[in-house]
């Protein structure tokens, strides 16, 4: 049976009590259920700050909008209204003057 290191400090020595998971070491008590929640998608900015909906971000360098000559400039912001779980665009953003845009998270970063 293998239980999963603690997610605090990596210890293996993780044991069972009951429906918790608890290390030895740093004393950190979590529930493994309520930790593996499938909806939270992890998408991080430019400078790796994990982003979440409702975040207000700005545009960090310019974007292109695909079928348009429109051009989404450095330094525009926008809110996070969803967070797809996909390789790029993966901010469905209310950008300032433009309105909806699905945005790469790289090409952002939290405001
Ligand atoms: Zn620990």
């Amino acid at each position: 049976m293998s239980l999963p290191a603690c997610p605090k400090c990596q210890s293996e020595y993780v044991y069972q009590d009951l429906s918790l998971l608890i290390c030895p070491e740093c004393s950190h008590e979590w529930d493994p259920k309520s930790d593996s929640d499938e909806d939270t998608v992890i998408v991080k900015d430019a400078n790796g700050t994990l982003l979440a909906e409702g975040d207000k971000i700005t545009v960090i360098k310019d974007l292109k909008i695909k079928g348009s000559s429109q051009v989404i400039k450095i330094g525009t912001k926008a809110v996070i209204r969803w967070i797809k779980d996909t390789k790029d665009h993966q901010l469905d953003c209310k950008v300032d003057g433009v309105g909806e845009m699905m945005v790469t998270a790289k090409f952002v970063k939290k405001a």
